[in-house]
């Protein structure tokens, strides 16, 4: 790709590419308000800013190759890049529109979209799809805030609506740090989509120096751990990253990360048949949160094709959750969004890959 990724900018870095600086403010207008796809079309600025823009930049680098839509109205796109990787993002519904009785609006629909970091995965967990395929690439800062804007552009979304945004998709974000912080800054600015950080969640396998580097960083962003299991021998089983980044070095690094009063580390929990999903499991996890504004995520294995594990019964899940209740710590089970559309991280990418499963292009 021989032109540069517009995406790929702050504001500030835009100042320095177009001038005076206030048509730094115009051009993400136009990219993330309005969302126009072509520079000739952006009228307030200059023709010759416009014929420049143009000349050396690119607005959108990848394109949407594959659409697969649930029956919860969650939608799963494949998309393919420049160098023809392939990566994927969901846009989740999290809570449908409300009509009134007159036909007006009550409510809006709630949205969170999962977004990849990198094209494959380092980390190898054994229930990952993602990771059968290996680590091909990081994505840039552009090529993370690209899908997001893909889909508002896709679904008509406004840009004031108010998404959550999950670092949750294909690859482990903190392995990517940088771009990931570029990309949160993007979504954030103003002038833009102005996502705040308080709305992003970056879920991470754990990599306990990596939390302590975000957490210098001082973005304001949520936490989000993959824990999946309670003693060490479990964990390396399911996530061999566990060899580097053990539960206690986990729980430290959490405990020393700056949350929002308000707010809560997130701990997703797969819970997985015969496997994890037993009352002692349960009773451990208790004993590691202690102490930490916690909130467990049970969410259930999404069984893929030849995958070794089973989804779990959901009176075992239930009574997991029941037990963290009664201890006090808050924990939800996460509905299977988009369970008909193999909503788990690289299902879609290798359906395509394979050559199996719909698709509408
Ligand atoms: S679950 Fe996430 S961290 Fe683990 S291999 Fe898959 S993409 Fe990587």
């Amino acid at each position: 790709m021989s032109k540069k990724h517009i995406l790929n900018y702050t504001k500030d870095e835009l100042e320095n590419i177009v001038s005076p600086k206030f048509r730094a403010k115009q051009l993400i207008n136009w990219l993330y308000q309005k969302k126009v796809t072509n520079f000739g079309d952006m009228k307030n600025l200059p023709k010759d800013t416009r014929e420049m823009l143009d000349k050396n930049f690119t607005i959108l680098s990848s394109k949407i190759v594959s659409k697969q839509i649930s029956s919860d109205g969650s939608i799963k796109y494949l998309f393919k890049l420049h160098d023809n990787h392939t990566v994927e993002a969901v846009l989740l519904q999290m809570k449908p529109t409300i009509y009134n009785e007159d036909g007006s609006i009550k409510h809006l629909a709630k949205y969170t979209v999962c977004v990849s970091s990198q094209v494959g995965c380092k980390v190898g967990c054994a229930f990952c799809l993602t990771a059968k395929g290996g680590f091909i690439r990081d994505l840039s800062a552009g090529e993370i805030v690209e899908q997001i804007l893909q889909i508002y552009i896709d679904n008509n979304l406004e840009s004031n609506r108010r998404v959550n945004i999950v670092y949750m998709g294909m690859g482990e974000p903190l392995d990517n740090l940088d771009n990931l912080a570029k990309a949160v800054k993007i979504f954030s600015e103003l002038d833009g989509l102005s996502i705040s950080p308080h709305r992003q969640t970056v879920s991470t396998s754990g990599l306990s120096s990596k939390i302590d580097k975000l957490a210098k960083m001082d973005l304001g962003i949520n936490l989000a751990i993959s824990l999946h299991a309670v003693d060490d021998d479990l964990r390396q089983k399911l996530m061999p990253i566990n060899k580097a980044y053990n539960i206690a070095s986990i729980m430290d690094a959490v405990r020393r990360f700056p949350v929002n009063l308000r707010k809560k580390v997130m701990f997703e929990y797969l819970v997985i048949k015969d496997v994890n999903d037993d009352l002692a499991s349960a009773k451990k996890l208790v004993k590691l949160l202690n102490g930490i504004q916690a909130k467990v995520n049970l969410i259930f294995f999404n069984p893929y094709e030849d995958s070794q594990f089973q989804r779990p019964r959901v009176e075992d899940v239930k009574k997991f959750q029941e037990y963290l209740l009664s201890k006090g710590v808050i924990c939800t089970i996460r509905e299977s969004k988009g369970l008909d559309i193999s909503a788990a991280c690289g299902q879609l990418r290798e359906q395509n890959i394979n050559g199996v499963g719909q698709w509408q292009f």
